[in-house]
């Protein structure tokens, strides 16, 4: 590491008395702050050099530990590196420490006509469930500008023209001096009654509002890509609001909604859904037909299935986005009991039950017991 003089960066002697150690530091920091000069990097490290030397020149104990030790690597626990110090390695956070040693500063206007890049759009698009799985082609309708032909764009009524700025004189710029104690300052702002255009209409077109650009709305082409969920975001380039003086237009971001389905649940590239079976295709197995997102499909039902088994359809997901590969479809098979049976029907079921040596008594109503003894004939009990 390199010895640093902090006295020699100020340019003062080492007997300097704290007043001439303020002076020479306001003189140099002046000279070298970023916002007088084009940041070049020898002039900011300059700069920070200059407060570096000076935040421990100033401080009397800080400088009685640098004189004793000569150099800042040899102060040992000095709090060079931590925090306190870092902080104003920043020019942004040192600019309060200027401000209040000179009151004001010389500020640099944000330079007219300066290109600067156009508003990004925001356009929340719902789409259907289906249309995320497979992805679709849509129009929108954007917000749109176009130059306005009535004044072709300089914003003036026709027949007159935008004229020079009086306040500015056309520079855009507004320069104030100042004196102060520490000599002559020139304040530079943006001109406040041209905003920095330099040029001002009087005579407003009134097509346009003096802005020299009209709304009309766009259509756009929006391709959605199979496999996308809620929240994705589709940027389209250069779709946004256009830029100012000459500065490129700002972006299109489709941000996707997507609608619940009514039978369908989605887990990321998977879904699910419910579907009811009868308790004799539970028990008996069979095939059932299932919904999809491409119409019906068969399921296999095993005989013996309970309720709330869970079926895969292989591939009948959604699309991973970008590839071919396909998430998979889960059905959740829910048993009916029937709510309501003919006699016939109890009756079968009854004989069933007393084929499986179920305890008749305790199935159904008082009402239903007289029956079932006059079908099994069981008048003893
Ligand atoms: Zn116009
Ligand atoms: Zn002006």
């Amino acid at each position: 590491m390199t010895k640093k003089d902090y006295y020699e960066t100020l340019g003062v002697k080492k007997d300097a008395t704290p007043e001439e150690i303020k002076k020479a530091y306001r003189k140099l920091a002046l000279k070298y702050h970023p916002d007088r000069n084009s940041s070049d990097g020898d002039t900011e490290k300059k700069f920070k050099e200059i407060n570096e030397a000076y935040q421990v020149l100033s401080d009397p104990e800080k400088r009685a530990r640098y004189d004793q030790f000569g150099s800042a690597e040899g102060m040992g626990g000095f709090d060079f590196q931590g925090r306190g110090f870092s902080d104003f390695g920043d020019f942004g956070d040192f600019s309060d420490i200027f401000d209040s040693f000179f009151g004001t500063r010389t500020r640099r206007s944000e330079g007219r006509a300066r290109p600067q890049r156009g508003a990004n759009l925001r356009y929340n698009l719902e789409i259907s469930f289906e249309d995320a799985a497979f992805g679709k082609e849509t129009r929108i309708e954007i917000p749109s500008w176009e130059t306005c032909t009535v004044c072709k764009g300089s914003g003036a009524k026709p027949g007159t023209s935008p004229q020079t700025c009086p306040d500015c004189h056309g520079t855009g710029e507004i320069k104030s001096t100042q004196s102060t104690m520490f000599g002559q300052f020139v304040n530079v702002r943006t001109c406040p009654r041209c905003s920095g255009e330099g040029k001002i209409i009087k005579d407003v077109c009134t097509n346009c509002g003096g802005t020299g650009k009209v709304k009309k709305n766009k259509i756009v082409r929006v391709k959605i890509p199979a496999g996308v969920d809620t929240g994705h975001r589709l940027r389209m380039s250069g779709m946004g609001e256009p830029g100012e003086k000459g500065g490129p237009s700002g972006d299109l971001y489709i941000v996707l909604y997507i609608k619940p389905h009514k039978i369908f649940k989605r887990n990321g590239i998977n879904i699910s859904c419910t579907h009811a079976i009868s308790f004799i295709k539970a028990a008996l197995g069979g095939t059932t037909i299932v919904p999809t997102l491409e119409g019906k499909a068969k399921l296999k039902i095993p005989a013996g299935t309970q309720s709330n088994s869970v079926f895969r359809l292989r591939g009948k997901g959604i699309f991973k986005i970008g590839t071919q590969h396909r998430g998979d479809q889960y059905v959740k098979i829910i048993v009916e009991i029937p709510k309501k049976m003919t006699d016939k029907q109890k009756n079968l079921l009854l004989e069933y039950a007393k084929l499986s040596g179920e305890n008749l008594e305790n199935l159904g109503e008082k009402g239903i017991f007289a029956k079932i003894k006059d079908v099994f004939g069981q008048n003893d009990n």
